[in-house]
């Protein structure tokens, strides 16, 4: 059986339990096709295969044992390089945490675990996950599968392009303002964006702990849906997350949606909306009705405010998040090299993070900490927060009519790699269609649409209400089962 990398979790996981295949024979043709494809891409900050192989070997023991086998077990998984992971180094792909190892596995490292997914590595992002393009990293940018001069998007730019290139059957990201979906749509995965809560972020380095969520990217609804069987619900360790009784996802797969009602916010779709996105997702929305959706127009007003919301917010969290690197406890420091050419305490911490911290994270500081200062505090913060109820509560609202709402998940496809690096408002507005939903606290599922003239892949975005991941499953999963752009893989040479 060859390029068993090309698998399915759904394929792999029935294969599997039927004993027609091993993981460890899954795992060496990952490993094969990582070897070949990651000098072009670079997904991968650091591979684990030695805990990989032996990970894969109990596996195979538990099926030659007669012992029940989740959906996940022998599954390969990549994960960001900001899910803590004992033993084993977690960057952040910041130069401030190049060598750190944690001392302990995130909530959702050990599920992955105790379900006998099978851990390849940790993939690149950007720096503490701020940015949209996977080139703030330490470790040099990731290479968009589908056009190696172009990024991936980000900041889980190294998940959603490892998941395109088969170098892993799936991944984990963040999304504090857009970094699951946005990546997905410009790498052609599906990757979904969880309920504020829904899934437990201890264990995670931070962004803006009001917005940040941990999801999956995949190559299938179907698989989106296995996955979060695993790694949603309560965590006592995240007082945040959900104590609600949540539902089989895979429950909602397979499923008629005739008589479902989509709402289309008409300010997604207005100016600076590229005519080729506009098309494709147009196509999309058509193919639902002829599904028997019921599709109508809507307003969501606010929509032109969230950006400067979200920098106000994500900024202001930012900075005072990134305050613990001083490089005393761990991480980056002076001390290591020449302790005589430090004055001070403040010396020390000045040039551990002038040296260590990277552009955008230097931005977020100061943006951040100007924000929250007791001048500028009522003018920004407080004037953001009170934006931002008006924005939940727009949503709150729609979803008393619609079952879920459609919009494009980037105005435009991938971008060239430097295109937008010294341009960070230009940056900051490629994810205006994906950071609204992180203040609204509910889900959205980036969904592959389509591809441009010129081969390039267009996401759709398909949003639905608090805890709604059902919704929005059944929705995507049927597009899926009635389109076939999700299968098309990219010629990487
Ligand atoms: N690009 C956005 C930012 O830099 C979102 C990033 C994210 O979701 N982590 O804030």
């Amino acid at each position: 059986m060859e390029n068993l990398y090309k698998l399915t979790i759904q394929e792999a996981s029935t294969k599997l339990k039927a004993g027609e295949i091993t993981s460890s024979k899954i795992l060496e043709s990952i490993i094969e096709r990582i070897e070949k494809v990651e000098p072009e891409i670079n997904s991968y900050i650091t591979k684990t295969f030695e805990i990989a192989r032996a990970q894969a070997k109990e596996s195979d023991k538990r099926y030659v044992d007669g012992k029940p086998l989740s959906d996940l077990d022998g599954i390969p998984v990549a994960l960001k390089d900001v899910f803590c992971t004992k033993g084993v180094k977690t960057t952040a792909a910041s130069k401030i945490l190049e060598d750190f190892i944690p001392a302990y596995d995130a909530t959702v490292v050990e599920k992955l675990e105790n379900a006998g997914a099978i851990m390849l590595g940790k993939v690149n992002t950007d720096e503490f996950t701020m940015g949209s393009s996977t080139e703030n990293s330490a470790f040099g940018p990731t290479h968009n599968p589908w056009d190696t001069s172009r990024v991936p998007g980000g900041s889980s730019g190294g998940s959603a392009a490892a998941v395109a290139a088969d170098e892993c059957l799936f991944a984990l990201g963040t999304d504090t303002g857009g970094s699951i979906r946005q990546p997905a749509s410009f790498c052609s995965a599906t990757g979904l964006k969880v309920t504020y809560g829904l899934v437990s972020r201890n264990g995670v380095v931070s962004y803006a702990s009001s917005f940040d969520t941990i999801g999956p990217i995949a190559k299938s609804a179907a698989d989106v849906a296995i996955i979060l069987n695993i790694i949603a619900g309560n965590d006592p360790l995240d007082s945040t997350t959900v104590k609600e009784k949540l539902p089989d996802y895979t429950s909602f797969l397979g499923k008629d949606i005739k008589g479902k009602k989509i709402g289309i916010p008409k300010e997604f779709y207005g100016q600076g909306l590229s005519a080729e996105v506009d098309k494709i997702l147009k196509d999309a929305i058509k193919k639902l009705e002829s599904l028997g959706a019921e599709v109508e127009e809507m307003s969501l007003p606010s929509t032109d405010f969230a950006i400067a919301m979200y920098y106000i917010i994500a900024k202001s969290e930012a900075s005072s998040n990134l305050a613990r690197y001083d490089g005393i406890r761990y991480g980056y420091s002076n001390l290591k090299k020449d302790k005589t050419k430090i004055k001070d305490l403040i010396d020390l911490y000045f040039k551990n993070r002038t040296e260590a911290f990277g552009n955008e994270a230097k931005r977020s500081i100061m943006m951040g900490t100007y924000t929250l200062s007791s001048g500028y505090f009522d003018a920004y913060y407080k004037k953001a927060s009170q934006v931002r109820s008006l924005i939940k509560r727009e949503y709150e609202d729609a979803f008393k009519k619609y079952d879920v709402l459609i919009t494009p998940v980037s105005p435009f496809p991938a971008f060239k790699i430097g295109e937008k690096l010294e341009d960070p408002l230009s940056m900051y507005l490629a994810d205006v269609n994906t950071v609204p939903i992180n203040p609204a606290g509910v889900p959205a599922m980036s969904v592959p649409a389509g591809f441009t003239s010129t081969g390039l892949p267009v996401g759709m975005q398909i949003i639905g209400p608090h805890l709604g991941e059902g919704k929005i499953i059944e929705i995507a999963d049927a597009f899926q089962r009635a389109t076939e752009h999700h299968l098309k893989k990219p010629e990487i040479k």
